[in-house]
């Protein structure tokens, strides 16, 4: 078998390690191009000696010394490299078959197109990417032909539950609509009393995920499933009125596709992450993943409830940014960006994130989107009102 070819993008992340612990499961099968951190140098170190890619791709000129010498002593003969166009060099060089798209956040907007422009196969976790540049990712696959596979486990389960040619449109293949579950995170239970006073630990702290800080808080405010039902919207070609979301404690459904004859399929697993990075990976085929095998017995209830938008209105919020459209959906997720960072450096309390993203809403307009320039105006207008509401409160 030829080997496949990976840049890993935010190796030292959550995804990141868990996708190199899926490849080091297949010897041979796999060979890293490239692996990038932004922090954690220690922890990039020791992927760089395992895993011997071409080059590692760090973020200041002044790091690259350090990494550059101890490899170097290992006898590694791994490259260090730093900065943005070192990130975009790594995603578009010939050798690179696979992007894992695993940088969190508005940083990861870059290299993620440059991937898909270079017709790249691109496993998805940055949804922020996605959510920020909608059309214009979605116009880029379309043209380049890259094959671009979902790594959030629901949109990777819509993908596995949805009919090979699904890309013709939803009525045309008899798809109803989408429902899209969530754990509802660590306070789904709390009154909205006690969410006044969360800290970054409780929220850091998820009930079924071990994930990165962002998307934990997001997970505890339902940004996250704000920002997945835009993602949803974009990779399923679906109006936001076709995606329902459903609180499902276990994470065990990890999303379902509802067809017009009554039909109902969702695709099941642990909650790892493992496996949707497994199948992405070896689409079509299958691949030992690692993740244990379900135990439905054990397992024994499996629930489902609305969500309570009026306790977390962020995904209204995100609601009606997928249904304004145009940059609409770039404020928010810079807004939301700029209010996690503050919540997490305890500037200001869980419930003023939804404010902060509302307050940034009402006070840029939503334009339509022409190029990456625009996207990245409208990011940096949202985030400089953002951050004015920050220095008022
Ligand atoms: P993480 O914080 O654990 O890791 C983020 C990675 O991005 C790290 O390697 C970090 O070094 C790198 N990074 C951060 N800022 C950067 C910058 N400015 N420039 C370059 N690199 C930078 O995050 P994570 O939990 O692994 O999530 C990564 C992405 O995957 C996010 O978009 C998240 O929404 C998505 N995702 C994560 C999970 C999960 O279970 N962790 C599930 C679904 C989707
Ligand atoms: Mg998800």
């Amino acid at each position: 078998m030829t080997q496949t070819w990976i840049t890993v993008l935010g190796a030292t992340g959550s995804i990141g390690v868990s996708t190199l612990d899926v490849i080091a499961r297949h010897p041979g099968r796999y060979a890293i191009h490239a692996l990038t951190g932004f922090s954690r140098m220690t922890e990039l170190l020791a992927q760089c000696l395992q895993h011997k890619p071409l080059f590692a791709v760090v973020a200041a000129a002044s790091q690259v010394e350090p990494l550059q010498r101890q490899l170097s002593q290992a006898g590694c003969k791994t490259e260090v490299l730093f900065g943005e166009a070192a990130l975009q060099q790594v995603v578009v060089d010939p050798q690179v078959d696979v992007v894992m798209a695993a940088i969190v956040g508005a940083a990861g907007l870059r290299p993620t197109l440059a991937a898909v422009e270079a017709g790249k196969r691109v496993l998805l976790a940055n949804k922020e990417a996605l959510v920020m540049s909608g059309a214009l990712f979605m116009r880029a696959v379309r043209a380049s032909g890259a094959v671009l596979l979902p790594i959030d486990s629901e949109h990777n389960a819509i993908f596995q539950c949805m009919p090979g040619d699904y890309t013709r449109g939803l009525k045309q293949v008899g798809v109803r609509r989408i429902l899209l579950t969530a754990s509802g995170g660590p306070f789904r239970d709390f009154s909205a009393d006690q969410l006044q006073h969360v800290t970054p630990e409780q929220a850091c702290a998820h009930p079924n995920w071990s994930m990165g800080q962002k998307i934990s808080v997001d997970s505890a405010s339902m940004m996250n499933k704000g920002l997945e039902l835009i993602e949803a919207c974009w990779l399923f070609d679906a109006r936001p009125d076709q995606i329902e979301v459903v609180v499902h404690p276990q994470s065990v459904v990890h999303s379902l596709v509802d067809y017009l004859d009554g039909s109902v399929l969702a695709q099941l697993g642990n909650p790892d992450m493992r496996t949707p990075i497994a199948h992405a990976l070896a689409w079509p085929e299958r691949i030992d993943s690692g993740v244990s095998a379900l135990d439905l017995l054990a397992v024994g209830q499996l629930d489902f409830r609305r969500p309570d938008d009026a306790l977390f209105p962020c995904l209204g919020l995100a609601r009606q940014a997928a249904e304004v459209g145009g940059t609409a959906c770039t404020l928010l997720n810079a807004a939301n960006e700029v209010a996690v960072a503050a919540f997490l450096e305890r500037r200001i309390g869980f419930t003023d994130i939804p404010v902060i993203i509302e307050s940034t809403l009402n006070s840029v307009s939503s334009e339509s989107v022409e190029d990456l320039e625009h996207i990245l105006r409208a990011d940096q207008l949202a985030r400089e009102q953002a951050r004015r509401w920050l220095a008022q409160h």
